[in-house]
């Protein structure tokens, strides 16, 4: 007999026929022999709409605290529809809301972070007989106010509450297959994988693939739970993500990402002195605007160039913060240029491989494209290039290492 923690998504149970098919999947499951916990997001587009009305009613920054108070009640419709429906199936059931299993989390509204669970409450649920139903993405803090966990959330709550009961396994049900190589709708060819490690999924979430909030990974992997993402509409096995030790095969590249909505900032001709990149990155860091990738060129006469990213969408903001403070550096210009995107092959086998970076800077140049900033790190390769070749960049990438079959050596060390 195992303990699994069974999270569906929005997708999942979007409708009243999905929630059945949910209350099937869960008995089964039960019937089977295990002990089961489910943690079910809101239907989906519900949380949409209920951002939607909190912006048309509380502005362009509404309330946070009543922000929580609104947009977790998607999740309370969806626990209690759900038991609804398992005890049309004859089964016990009770729902959860976070507040009722000590969900208890920081203060830190519409992102909190979760403190700890009170395991003995799930514990004595399924003592009792019952399959629990858990709300996700919502917990409260050391005051008693609801807070949520920022969107996806309910991956964090889910992992969360398997790390708390000491589960066998995480299953996240989901409406794909599992994780991709790549983006299946931009790359036919795409597969799924059987196993990733935390790393390289930590890797892919960061960089965009939005099968798993990220926070849910970093939980897992300190926990050591594997989750197992895998598709609510049919039986077959999704993706495992595990250990390091536990993956069999260490491709050189299990995955290529891209996000199309960067943008470049350059500091054209600043001091090269000591104090130069706290003076830029500092307000932008006050500001709330999360740098991604930085260079800065070799200093020639005394002066060099600062350029770095952004999420496009702070351009402009970060745009004017560089210009305000880049008298105080001794700055010429400042440029920027919202049309970049970020292209990425992520992959454990590139800890004992070398030669991938060579590698995909020939792939990139046979097909024209012009590298703008790298960045490395043990598992990844970043490069920023115009966002007009994204797709290019992606087939020519995932053809290069992933249908190549690049589990065989680029170059051995
Ligand atoms: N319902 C929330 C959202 O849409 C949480 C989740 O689905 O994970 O972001
Ligand atoms: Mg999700």
């Amino acid at each position: 007999m195992s303990l699994i923690v069974q999270k569906f998504g929005g997708t999942s149970v979007g409708d009243p026929d999905r929630i059945r098919n949910v209350a099937r999947r869960v008995v089964a499951t039960r019937q089977a022999g295990h002990e089961v916990v489910v943690v079910v997001s809101a239907m989906s587009g519900e949380t949409n709409e209920l951002v939607a009305l909190a912006r048309e009613l509380g502005g362009t920054v509404p309330s946070p605290r009543e922000y929580d108070v609104l947009v977790s009640t998607g999740e309370q419709k969806t626990i209690a529809l759900l038991v609804m429906a398992i005890h049309q199936l004859d089964q016990e059931a009770r729902s959860f809301t976070g507040a009722q299993i000590g969900m208890r989390t920081d203060g830190d509204h519409t992102r909190a972070r979760i403190l700890s669970i009170d395991a003995d409450r799930i514990r004595s649920s399924l003592s009792a007989g019952e399959l629990p139903v858990i709300a996700g993405f919502q917990g409260t803090d050391d005051d008693g106010n609801i807070t949520t966990l920022g969107r996806g959330g309910t991956d964090t709550s889910a992992v969360a509450v398997a790390c708390a009961l000491d589960a066998d396994v995480c299953e996240i049900y989901t409406d794909v297959d599992g994780v991709f190589t790549t983006d299946p709708n931009m790359v036919p060819a795409a597969h799924k994988l059987n196993r990733i490690s935390y790393e390289e999924m930590l890797e892919m979430a960061s960089l965009g693939a939005k099968v798993l909030q990220i926070r849910s990974v970093k939980f897992a992997m300190a926990y050591g739970i594997p989750i197992h993402v895998r598709s609510s509409f049919h039986e077959g096995e999704g993706t495992w993500v595990v250990r390091e030790e536990d993956v069999m095969e260490r491709l050189v590249v299990s995955g290529v990402t891209y996000n199309r909505s960067e943008a470049k900032i350059c500091v054209l001709g600043v001091k090269d002195n000591p104090g130069v990149a706290a003076a830029l990155f500092g307000p932008l860091s006050r500001a709330g605007i999360v740098v991604d990738m930085i260079i800065q060129n070799l200093s020639q006469d005394g002066t060099t160039d600062m350029t770095f990213t952004v999420p496009s969408d702070e351009c402009d903001r970060a745009l004017r913060l560089m210009e305000e403070h880049a008298a105080s550096v001794g700055a010429e210009r400042v440029e920027g240029d919202p049309g970049i995107a970020k292209v990425s092959v992520v992959g454990l086998g590139m800890k004992d491989h070398a030669g991938v970076a060579a590698r995909m800077f020939e792939v990139l140049a046979t097909e024209g494209i012009n590298i703008q900033l790298i960045t490395t790190s043990e598992i990844k390769i970043s490069v920023a290039i115009e966002e007009k070749y994204t797709e290019l960049a992606v087939r020519a990438l995932h053809a290069a290492f992933v249908e190549s079959g690049a589990t065989e050596p680029v170059a051995e060390v």
